[in-house]
């Protein structure tokens, strides 16, 4: 939902790291003749997942030759990767990746672990490759689980692949209650397929983002309101509306989806806010 560039380390020297420090000498010959096949899976992954087709991915294709799920996951991703040796590196160099250590998944949360885009229960293969592993907060790695993309439509949005932040979709409206609160929502794209357009409702829902972005925007009115009613006093509606604008300004143009800058955007744009609304805080 909020893009990153991918990781620059190449799936096969990712899965040797977490081979490595394997100490059993059978089981680690056993994991090293696996290599190409886990190679020419993530080759295969990154390919279905530009396209947009990850659905379709056949779990039998993403088995680690001669070893069983469980164990591939423990040996690579948990012993090599998570716990200790080489991996780890790997993994905290991609966990250190989104800016201020927000979550790409929602924009809002901290990031504490990494999010496997398809599941390493089901494709143990990716387990360890890059491309799969994505910074993700706790609450957006829990809601997520072990969901695989079951159709186009329903396919969760790639921070490394899927880059909608060029436009603006993240709205929001004031709901004229006492006292006021937002409510968002996706606005429509023009320039979205209806696929991606179903994709970025999907995101949004499954991840409760309307949810988890109100209380602090809510919580941000509230904390302007005084100074809000300070502008009024000297100017009126229109002073309060330029305030309203120049905070929107100022966050959107680092972060154009960001829920701070679209709540100020809201509000600016509300009439009722900025004539009245704003005392019934
Ligand atoms: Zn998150």
């Amino acid at each position: 939902m909020w893009p990153l560039d991918p990781p620059l380390i190449a799936a096969r020297d990712s899965y040797l790291a977490c081979v490595s420090s394997t100490q059993d000498r059978p089981r680690r010959a056993r994991l090293l003749a696996a290599t190409d096949a886990v190679d020419q899976a993530a080759t295969r992954f990154r390919h279905a997942v530009q396209t947009g087709r990850v659905c379709s991915l056949v779990t039998d294709d993403y088995q680690v030759p001669g070893i069983r799920a469980t164990e591939a996951v423990t040996w690579t991703y948990r012993n090599g990767m998570v716990n200790t040796g080489r991996g780890r590196e790997i993994y905290q160099q991609i966990m250190a990746a989104p800016p201020y250590e927000r979550c790409p998944l929602c924009g809002h949360g901290i990031v504490r672990t990494l999010d496997h885009y398809m599941p390493k229960s089901s494709f143990p293969a990716l387990c360890v490759t890059p491309d799969n592993l994505v910074p993700a907060c706790g609450d957006c790695n829990h809601i997520k689980g072990e969901k695989a993309p079951a159709s186009p439509e329903t396919t969760l949005l790639h921070p490394y692949f899927d880059r909608i932040d060029n436009v603006s979709w993240l709205g929001a409206r004031v709901i004229r209650e006492t006292p006021p609160r937002l409510e968002f929502h996706v606005k429509p794209v023009g320039t979205w397929t209806q696929e991606l357009t179903e994709r970025v409702r999907h995101h949004f829902r499954l991840f409760g983002l309307a949810m988890r972005y109100a209380p602090p925007a809510n919580s941000l009115i509230n904390d302007i309101r005084r100074r809000i009613a300070a502008l009024f006093e000297c100017g009126g509606a229109s002073l309060v509306r330029d305030y309203l604008h120049d905070e929107a300004d100022t966050r959107l143009a680092t972060r154009r989806n960001g829920w701070e800058g679209v709540t100020y955007r809201a509000l600016a744009e509300d009439d009722w806010f900025c004539s009245q609304g704003f005392t019934t805080c």
